[in-house]
C-alpha cells in the first residue's frame, strides 16, 4: 500500500527500505540495520518508525499521524513473513522489542521494551516450542516489570522486592536459581503490582502493548535526563526519536545461547583485536547492566570456535565498510548467530589517534578521510589530560583495583550522589554501585567516576569513555554503603568528603591526592598530527607570554605567537611593585622613573620569547587592562604594600579610590593607556626593540609584531604607531642595525570593525579579540556575564556561551566585515584572531570560512586549532569538489 507519508520503513534479510544515509529520519540504529540488512549481515528483521513520526506526535499531543497504524500494521506483517512467526500466535509467536534511537547516540537515556507480544496465550505456544517453561516465564516476567516500569511508570523496585522475596521464600541466593514454577508465580505476583499500581489488567493484546511502547519511547525524548544528556553533550538540532520495533532472538535459551557486546578494537587503547565481553544464556541488559559480570570476548572462541570465527567474519565485514571502528551487539540463539546492533564506537583519545594511523595503514582509509571522520577535536584534547607522576604509588594506600574503563587520572573527594556532585565547588570523584542514566549530570561535573560493580560496557564505563572522563569500573574490592555514606575496603573506610584519587589506565583506586603530570604522546599522535598540519590551509599560533608557554606551544605546532599579553609579565613578584610605583606617580618624572626600572625585566622576557620563536613571528600587545588591577583593594593588602613601597598608606588608598571606575572594562585601558601616558608605549617598544636587536646581532632571525590594544579609531592607532614607530627607528639607527617589524591592531571593539578599511590603511595586521568584541557587541560584561548566561543556556535563550563559542551570527558579522574592509584598502593585509574563540573547533571553522591567516589559542588548545583547521579545511574542499561535480550531474 502506498501511503502519502511514508512513516516506517523495513530491513531483514529480504526486504529492506533505508540505508545509513538515513540517520535523520531513522536515527543511528535504524539506519544502521537496514544498512547492515542490505550488505547481508544476518539481523532480526524488523521496522523502523521515523523521526518525523515522533515529532508529529508529540506536537500532536500523542496523536499519531494519519496512517502511522496501518503502516506500523504492515511493517509487523513484514517481520511476520521474514521470521516466519505471527504476533500473539498460539504455535509459534514473535516477540518483538521496541527501541528508541535517535541520530545521535545517547547510550540508555532513552526507552526500550523488550519481548512484547506476551501474554498468557504466547507464554504457553512458548514453552511448547522451546520446551523450557522456565524461559517462558522468565521472559514472560522481564516482559511485565520492563513494560511496567517504562510505559506505565510503576517503580522497578516493587518487582526488585517482589523477586527478592519469593527467592527469600524458596530458599535460593541467585535469580538464576529460581525455577519455571518459581517464575510462574512471580509472573503471576508481577501482574498483581501493575494491577495495583495501574489500576488496569495487564494488557494482553500484542498490538496493544505495541503502541503503548512506541508512545512511551517517542515520550522518553523529552524525558528530564534526555533533554541533561542532550544539554551536557551538546547535540542541537534534532526532531526526535526513531522506534526500531524487531523481532526478539533469545540468548537465554540455555547453554546454547548467549549475548554480547564487542569493540572491533579496544576502546581505550586502540588495539587492533576484537574486544568486548559476553554472557552464555543472557539477554542483552544482562550485559549492558552489569548485573552479572561476563566474560572476555576472547573466552568465546574457547567455547564455541565457529561462532567466534562467523563473529570475526562479521565484525570485521563491518569495519571495512564503515571504515571505522564499530560497537556491535550480538545475540547467539540456540547456536545461530545476529548481530543486532553496530556504530561506530565511542572511543578515548589515545585509541581514536591509533585506530585513524592504523585503518590508514591497513589502507582502509585514507589520510584526509581519518582526518575528517576518525579524530574529534575533543579526542585530541583528550589526548593533553594530565596523568599521574608515576603510575605506583608508595604513599598512596591502594584501595583496590577496577577495570580501567576511562583512562586518565583523576583526584577529587568522594562524593556518594549526583547531585552532591553537581552542587560541589571542589573537585570530586563520584562513586556509586554503579551509575544509571539518572546520574549524568554528576558523571559531567565529577573528575572521575568510580562503581563497584559493572564491566567495560557498563552504563559508567561508556559514557565516562564518550567524555574523556577518567573512571574505574566494578571495583569488587570495595564496599559501598550509601546509608552510612562511606565505603570500605577490609578495615580501612573512606568517608564522604575524604580525597580519592583515581587511575583509568591502570583500574586503580587510591586513598589521597597523588600528583598530575602532564600526558605524553605515543608515536601515532606524531603520525597523525603530522598529515593534519599538511592539510590545514589556515595556520595556528599560541597565545604565550613566558618563555615556557612558547616553548609549548610551538613544541605542539604553533607556527608564531599571536598575543602576548605584556600586563601578565608584571604581575610577577619583584615586578609588581614597579608597576605600582609607576601607576601611583604623581608626575612623568616619576613615571617614566617606574618604567625604566621595568625595562631591563620586559626586555628579558622579550629576550627569551624570541629565542623561542626563533624564525617565527610574534605578536606582542602593548598594556591593556585597567591600572586599578595592579593595586591591593583590601585594607591589610593596602598598608602592605604601601610600606613595600616607602609611601602612606592614606596615599595609596586614596590612589585606589581614584583610579576606581563605574565600567572598568570600558574605562582607561588599551590604547587610551599608551595615549595618556605615552611613556608607557615608549618603554614597551624599547624592550622589544632593543631585545630584537640583541638576538638579530647574534645572527637570530626575529619576527616582532607590535599591536595596539582596544583601537576604535584611525586617531588612535596613528597616535600610538606614531609614537611606536619613532622610538623604533631611534633605536634601530643608533644600533645601527635593520629589522623587520609590523605594526598592528586588536579588533575588538565594533566601531573598528566597520571603519576598519581606515585603519588597515595604516596598520600591518589586525588581530581580532573576540573576547572583547563579544563583550561589546552583546552588552555583555566578560566579569559579570556569569550570573545571567547559565540562565540563558539552559532555558534554549542561547545555544552556547557567546564567550566560548563566537555567535557567527552576530559577532561573526564583525569579524567579516573587518575582515574584509580591511582587505579593501590593505590587500596584504595578515588576520587572525587571538580571542578564547581561536581554540573553539566551531568557532575556528568560522574563522577558517572568513579566510583568516591564522587562529591563536592557549598552547594546550593548539592540537585542537591544528585538527579543526584542517576539518575545516577539508569540509571546503569537499563542497568545492560538489559545486564542481553537480554540472556533471546535471548533464548525466
Ligand atoms: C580579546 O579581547 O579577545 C583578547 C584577546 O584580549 P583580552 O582577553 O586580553 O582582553
Ligand atoms: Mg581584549
Amino acid at each position: 500500500m502506498v501511503f502519502p507519508i511514508k512513516y516506517v520503513y523495513r530491513f531483514g534479510n529480504v526486504n529492506t527500505d533505508g540505508d545509513r544515509s538515513m540517520k535523520h529520519l531513522l536515527g543511528g540504529k535504524g539506519a544502521n540495520l537496514a544498512e547492515m540488512s542490505s550488505i547481508g549481515i544476518p539481523v532480526p528483521s524488523g521496522f523502523t518508525i521515523s523521526t518525523e513520526a515522533c515529532k508529529s506526535t508529540i506536537d500532536n499531543q500523542m496523536a499519531w499521524p494519519e496512517s502511522l497504524f496501518e503502516q506500523v500494521l504492515d511493517g509487523v506483517r513484514h517481520i511476520e513473513a521474514e521470521m516466519g512467526q505471527r504476533l500473539g500466535d498460539d504455535k509459534d509467536p514473535l516477540l518483538i522489542s521496541v527501541r528508541s534511537g535517535a541520530a545521535v547516540s545517547m547510550p540508555g537515556m532513552m526507552d526500550t521494551i523488550l519481548n512484547l507480544g506476551i501474554n498468557d496465550k504466547v507464554v504457553e505456544a512458548i514453552i511448547k516450542k522451546t520446551n523450557n517453561e522456565r524461559f517462558a516465564y522468565d521472559s514472560y516476567r522481564r516482559f511485565i516489570d520492563m513494560f511496567g516500569n517504562v510505559v506505565m511508570g510503576v517503580g522497578h523496585d516493587l518487582f526488585e522486592e517482589a523477586i527478592e522475596k519469593l527467592k527469600k521464600e524458596v530458599n535460593v541466593k541467585q535469580d538464576v536459581e529460581l525455577t519455571a514454577k518459581d517464575l510462574r508465580e512471580l509472573t503471576d505476583r508481577y501482574k498483581a503490582i501493575y494491577r495495583k499500581e495501574t489500576g488496569h489488567m495487564f494488557p494482553d493484546d500484542p498490538l496493544e502493548q505495541l503502541r503503548f511502547a512506541v508512545n512511551a519511547v517517542f515520550n522518553s525524548w523529552n524525558s528530564t535526563r534526555a533533554i541533561k544528556y542532550r544539554q551536557i553533550s551538546n547535540i542541537h538540532g534534532l526532531i526526535g526519536t526513531a522506534v526500531s520495533v524487531q523481532a526478539m532472538v533469545f540468548g537465554n535459551m540455555g547453554e546454547t545461547s548467549g549475548t554480547g557486546v564487542c569493540f572491533t578494537r579496544n576502546p581505550s587503547t586502540g588495539e587492533p583485536k576484537l574486544y568486548g565481553e559476553f554472557l552464555i544464556n543472557a539477554q542483552g541488559e544482562d550485559v549492558v547492566a552489569g548485573i552479572r559480570t561476563p566474560s572476555p570476548i576472547a573466552e568465546l572462541e574457547k567455547k564455541n570456535p565457529e561462532i567466534y570465527r562467523e563473529l570475526l567474519n562479521y565484525t570485521s565485514k563491518l569495519e571495512a565498510h564503515y571504515k571505522n571502528m564499530q560497537d556491535i551487539e550480538f545475540t547467539i540463539e540456540d547456536g545461530k548467530l545476529y548481530i543486532l546492533q553496530t556504530r561506530n564506537g565511542k572511543r578515548t583519545g589515545t585509541a581514536a589517534v591509533k585506530i585513524a594511523v592504523d585503518l590508514v595503514n591497513e589502507g582502509v582509509l585514507s589520510q584526509k578521510e581519518a582526518i575528517r571522520d576518525l579524530v574529534d577535536p575533543q579526542h585530541i584534547e583528550q589526548l593533553l589530560h594530565p596523568q599521574f607522576k608515576e603510575e605506583e604509588s608508595k604513599q598512596c594506600t591502594l584501595l583496590g583495583k577496577g577495570l580501567p574503563a576511562s583512562p586518565g587520572a583523576a583526584v577529587g573527594k568522594v562524593v556518594f550522589d549526583s547531585k552532591k556532585a553537581e552542587e560541589s565547588e571542589e573537585p570530586v570523584i563520584l562513586v556509586r554501585i554503579e551509575t544509571s542514566p539518572e546520574d549524568v549530570g554528576g558523571m559531567s561535573s565529577a573528575e572521575g567516576i568510580l562503581t563497584s560493580r559493572g564491566g567495560m560496557t557498563s552504563h559508567a564505563a561508556v559514557v565516562a569513555r564518550g567524555w574523556g572522563k577518567p573512571c574505574v569500573a566494578g571495583c569488587g574490592d570495595i564496599v559501598i554503603n550509601y546509608k552510612n555514606r562511606s565505603f570500605t575496603n577490609g578495615d580501612v573506610t573512606v568517608k564522604e568528603g575524604d580525597w580519592i584519587s583515581l587511575n583509568g589506565n591502570t583500574g586503580q583506586v587510591m586513598l589521597g591526592q597523588k600528583e598530575l603530570t602532564e600526558p605524553v604522546f605515543g608515536k601515532e599522535y606524531h603520525t597523525f598530527m603530522s598529515w593534519v598540519e599538511v592539510v590545514e590551509e589556515m595556520k595556528v599560533r599560541g597565545n604565550a607570554e613566558t618563555p615556557e608557554d612558547a616553548a609549548a606551544a610551538r613544541s605542539y605546532g604553533a607556527v608564531g605567537i599571536g598575543l602576548a599579553r605584556t600586563e601578565h609579565m608584571f604581575f610577577k613578584p619583584g615586578r609588581v611593585n614597579f608597576m605600582r610605583k609607576m601607576i601611583i606617580a604623581n608626575s612623568k618624572k616619576e613615571r617614566v622613573e617606574a618604567l625604566g626600572n621595568l625595562l631591563p625585566f620586559q626586555k628579558q622576557d622579550f629576550i627569551e620569547i624570541f629565542q623561542e620563536m626563533e624564525g617565527l613571528p610574534v605578536t606582542i600587545r602593548l598594556l591593556d587592562p585597567p591600572l586599578h588591577e595592579f593595586l591591593p583593594q583590601e585594607k591589610e593588602e593596602i598598608i602592605k604594600v604601601a610600606e613595600e613601597l616607602g609611601v602612606s598608606s592614606e596615599m595609596l588608598a586614596n590612589k585606589v579610590n581614584q583610579l576606581k571606575e563605574f565600567n572598568p572594562m570600558l574605562g582607561h585601558r588599551g590604547c587610551r593607556l599608551g595615549i595618556t601616558y605615552p611613556e608607557i608605549t615608549e618603554m614597551q617598544t624599547r624592550a622589544i626593540i632593543e631585545a630584537a636587536i640583541e638576538l638579530v646581532k647574534q645572527g637570530k632571525v626575529v619576527l616582532p609584531e607590535i599591536m595596539i590594544p582596544l583601537v576604535g579609531s584611525i586617531e588612535e592607532f596613528r597616535n600610538q604607531r606614531e609614537i611606536v614607530d619613532r622610538i623604533a627607528q631611534e633605536i634601530l639607527s643608533e644600533a645601527g642595525e635593520n629589522l623587520d617589524y609590523m605594526v598592528g591592531t586588536m579588533i575588538e571593539i565594533p566601531r573598528a570593525a566597520i571603519l576598519a578599511d581606515q585603519i588597515a590603511e595604516e596598520a600591518d595586521f589586525f588581530s581580532f579579540g573576540t573576547n572583547d568584541l563579544t563583550q561589546l557587541t552583546y552588552g555583555f560584561s566578560r566579569d559579570d556575564a556569569v550570573k545571567f548566561l547559565p540562565a540563558y543556556i539552559e532555558s534554549g535563550m542561547l545555544k552556547h556561551d557567546p564567550f566560548q563559542v563566537l555567535d557567527k551570527e552576530g559577532v561573526g558579522q564583525f569579524v567579516q566585515a573587518g575582515t574584509r574592509l580591511g582587505r579593501m584598502t590593505n590587500p596584504d593585509l595578515k588576520v587572525g584572531i587571538c580571542g578564547e574563540h581561536g581554540g573553539d573547533p566551531s568557532s575556528i571553522d568560522f574563522a577558517y570560512e572568513t579566510g583568516l591567516d591564522y587562529v591563536s589559542c592557549s598552547p594546550f588548545r593548539v592540537p585542537v586549532a591544528h585538527l579543526a583547521s584542517a576539518q575545516a579545511t577539508l569540509r571546503k574542499q569537499e563542497d568545492t569538489a560538489q559545486v564542481q561535480e553537480a554540472p556533471k550531474a546535471l548533464e548525466a
